[in-house]
């Protein structure tokens, strides 16, 4: 039968260069997430080979590669329309920032395998190994392969338990982040986080503070864009991790099914409006998309959109019935609408269904719900208007003439931007 993680170019391109490696001499594995992926049946998101090729050795012997962070030892190699990296097996120096080992030294797969997170991302795969030596009972056979398990990740993979490799609390004192991976990985795989490792990302939460926040809004970003989003946020909140993350007070315990009425490819904005409203958080013009924005690091476009979806929830539940039919179409139209209609559907699907008939019955007329506007600036400049302040207001009142069905030619538009004032 077809393995579920499916055969891909860019493992087809990993064998190979574990295939070079070993003609030249060298020890070379799959390692980290391809592995666990492809032991569990899911397909990999990249693959990674681990070897004890020096990187300056690496680029020697794929022409098509370039050196990423020189000082972590990694060597991106291209083919095949992907990319692979390949690290040296290293052990990590010591940590002053929390962040970032300050050293690296080149060593062991032992060494490489006791530097890395969670035991179950610990695991290499030799992809020429006899497939009859693999232990008998992993979840899946690799696609081809034998496992090296050095920190017993394959009974964790086994038992659906995310263990930090060695101690917990020092290896999380090492790098925070990997309290963020952690919760990210557990959710995202259905496993449990094992309870020492549970114990000292609790106990340490309020230390996360002292990650860089473009890390923290990276991890973040990975959490609210994969479906199992609603249990990410469960797990923050129950290991005390919204503060330092979201920089909030620690609310009470919530409910999650704004998050969970997602679909799993929901924007990133729509799902953060979700996370703020299962929090308690306001709907409308609110303040707190400017504090995530700092806290998460959100683009312009994300925090933008985040805005826009509270926005329009706001209207939805407030202004709706009262706004005219002009109103009603532009903001039926705008980008972020039906993301703000389907969480008010949440508390309030009567409303959020009327809203739906609403729009559909507003897409029938003869405009529709976005025309091409009749009227544009060129067209005034064109009729001997002075470009100025007042250009855009004549437009809008135009367009919702347009919109109200007041007005169906390029002559009556023209004729009514007239009839609005001066030239100018
Ligand atoms: P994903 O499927 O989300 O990519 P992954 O486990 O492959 O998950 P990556 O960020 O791609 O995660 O990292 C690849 C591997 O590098 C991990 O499996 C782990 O072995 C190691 N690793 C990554 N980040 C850390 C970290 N902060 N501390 C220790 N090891 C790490
Ligand atoms: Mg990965």
């Amino acid at each position: 039968m077809a393995h579920p993680a499916g055969d891909s170019p860019a493992r087809t391109l990993a064998s190979e260069i574990v295939s070079c490696l070993r003609g030249r001499g060298h020890v070379a594995y799959f390692a980290g997430g391809c592995v666990r992926d492809e032991l569990l049946g899911l397909p990999p998101s990249d693959y990674d080979v681990a070897t004890d090729a020096t990187p300056d050795r690496v680029r020697g012997l794929f022409p098509r590669s370039s050196e990423v962070g020189k000082c972590f030892g990694v060597v991106i190699v291209q083919g095949r329309g992907e990319v692979v990296e390949v690290a040296t097996f290293r052990s990590d120096g010591t940590y002053t920032d929390s962040r970032r080992p300050d050293s690296v030294t080149f060593s062991t797969p032992q060494e490489d395998a006791r530097r890395r997170d969670f035991t179950v991302n610990a695991l290499f795969l030799d992809p020429f190994g006899d497939v009859a030596s693999n232990p008998g009972d992993l979840p899946r056979r690799p696609l081809s392969g034998c496992v090296i398990d050095l920190v017993g990740g394959v009974a964790d993979l086994r038992a659906g338990v995310l263990r930090a490799v060695g101690d917990a609390a020092q290896r999380l004192a090492e790098d925070h982040l990997r309290a963020l991976r952690a919760v990210r990985l557990a959710s995202k795989l259905g496993f449990q986080i094992e309870a020492q490792t549970a114990l000292a990302i609790s106990r340490d939460a309020a230390a996360l503070r002292g990650v860089s926040r473009e890390r923290i809004g990276e991890e973040v970003h990975r959490m609210m864009t994969h479906p199992s989003r609603a249990a990410c946020a469960k797990s923050l909140a129950a290991l005390g991790l919204l503060a330092p993350v979201l920089g909030l007070d620690q609310r009470a315990a919530v409910s999650w099914d704004h998050l969970a009425s997602l679909p799993g490819e929901a924007p990133y904005p729509a799902t953060l409006a979700a996370w703020g409203l299962d929090l308690g958080l306001p709907d409308g013009e609110a303040e707190w998309p400017g504090a995530w924005r700092r806290s998460l690091c959100l683009s312009n476009h994300d925090r933008d959109g985040l805005g826009a979806v509270l926005k329009g929830a706001g209207t939805i539940r407030g202004a709706w019935p009262g706004l005219s039919v002009a109103g009603r179409k532009r903001l039926a139209a705008g980008p972020w609408f039906e993301w703000a209609r389907l969480l008010i559907g949440v508390r309030t699907p009567e409303l959020s269904a009327g809203v739906a008939n609403d729009r559909d019955r507003l897409a029938a007329t003869p405009s529709g719900l976005a025309p091409v506007p009749l009227l544009g600036g060129d067209d005034l400049v064109a009729a001997g208007w002075q470009p100025g302040p007042r250009f855009k207001d004549v437009l809008d009142r135009v367009y919702d003439a347009q919109l109200e069905e007041k007005i169906r030619t390029r002559a009556e538009a023209l004729e009514l931007a007239a009839g609005l004032g001066v030239k100018g």
